[in-house]
């Protein structure tokens, strides 16, 4: 493992100053902020992330959950997975988020793991853990391995010949489902992202995952009012019970009155390169009775225009069968 120096800024302004220097936010950044570490140093050991400064942001006060005046929740940036999962009000108000939570890695991880560090996780893709294999996510230019070698784990939707690697988290789900706003300040001032536009598609940038800019510290996650009489359930198929990544996954928070879906907010995990909201799905179902035809017609929908590759083609049916099942069973709750 190379060397590097750990320091710990006394204030947000002294982090920011500190990865500022970085020519980059993203892959190859010579300063890295460090939360739980789960991801990153797990990447260092590996040879994948070689920082020369890790800014240790745990001491920053940002790990707190507090309610906001327009009667949401402020998520700061430290606030460990498992104190998410288990907080009351997001048990209570925001399901769909402590079940997705629960969901993920194991609880010694979740223990570790912080809100920004999930939004911010790798992929899983086992070219870009390997420095001896071509992948373009990791080494620009030198190609994409996984097009035609192992590519069971990987997305079927928003890929890109340059790169088809799944975003794995379980928590960015839910919080595309909730649309949840990420809160970032950076050396040009404070901004609000929607979590939809926080991370990007391959395209022909693959290195580039969110929109983060040199220096931009994730400081809060907001999530709206909780939707009054909301229908929400998170369900993950995977292949073992426990820590192991999602194949495929759906987030739903569905509102059902007199029979008919008045409102839906839908997301799918394991299947595309970024955490995957589907609008389309969302307006198969507003306005149709809550039945199993509807939630079909509705999955087929968000899997309209995926693109299979050789080993994930099942990938399509389960992905439309999980969000059929999580519709049908958060409707019946
Ligand atoms: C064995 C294993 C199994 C797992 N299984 C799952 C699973 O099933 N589902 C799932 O969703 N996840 C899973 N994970 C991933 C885990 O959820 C992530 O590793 C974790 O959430 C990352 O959080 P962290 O705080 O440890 O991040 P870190 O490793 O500390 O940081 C990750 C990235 O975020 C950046 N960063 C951290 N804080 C900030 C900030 N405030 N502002 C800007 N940048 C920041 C860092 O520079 C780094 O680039 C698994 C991990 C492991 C090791
Ligand atoms: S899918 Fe993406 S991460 Fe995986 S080898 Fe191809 S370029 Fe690299």
């Amino acid at each position: 493992m190379h060397t590097f120096k750990f320091v710990r800024p006394p204030d947000s302004a002294a982090a920011i100053a500190m990865a500022a220097r970085s020519k980059t936010a993203q892959q190859g950044a010579d300063v890295r902020f460090i939360g739980g570490g789960t991801t990153l140093l797990d990447l260092m050991k590996l040879n994948v992330e070689t920082p020369a400064q890790l800014v240790d942001v745990n001491r920053l006060p940002l790990g707190r959950i507090e309610a906001v005046p327009d009667g949401g929740l402020a998520i700061g940036a430290t606030v460990r997975n498992s104190d998410l999962a288990h907080d009351p009000r997001v048990r209570r108000d925001y399901t769909v988020l402590s079940q997705a939570i629960l969901a993920g890695a194991s609880a010694q991880i979740r223990n570790m793991a912080t809100t920004a560090g999930n939004l911010l996780q790798r992929t899983r893709c086992v070219y870009f853990r390997d420095t001896a294999m071509p992948c373009n996510k990791r080494e620009p230019g030198t190609g994409c391995s996984a097009i035609t070698g192992s590519n069971r784990m990987l997305a079927v939707l928003g890929t890109s010949d340059q790169c088809i690697a799944t975003n794995p988290s379980d928590m960015c789900v839910a919080m595309a489902a909730l649309e949840a706003t990420v809160h970032v300040q950076g050396p040009k001032g404070k901004r609000a992202i929607p979590i939809g536009d926080f991370h990007l598609l391959p395209g022909n940038t693959p290195q580039r995952e969110n929109v983060l800019e040199p220096g931009d510290l994730i400081t809060h996650v907001t999530l709206p009012p909780p939707v009054a009489g909301s229908k929400q359930l998170y369900l993950k198929l995977r292949d073992r019970a426990s820590y192991e990544f999602a194949l495929a996954s759906a987030a739903v928070v569905l509102t059902v009155a007199a029979g008919k879906v008045t409102r839906a907010r839908i997301a799918l995990g394991g299947v595309g390169t970024k955490p995957w909201r589907s609008p389309d799905a969302e307006s198969a179902l507003v306005g149709q009775s809550a039945d199993a035809a509807s939630f079909r017609k509705a999955a087929d929908a968000a899997m309209r225009g995926a693109k299979p590759q050789s080993e994930n083609g099942f990938k399509v049916e389960l992905a439309k069968r999980c969000l059929a099942h999580a519709l049908q069973t958060a409707a019946a709750s």
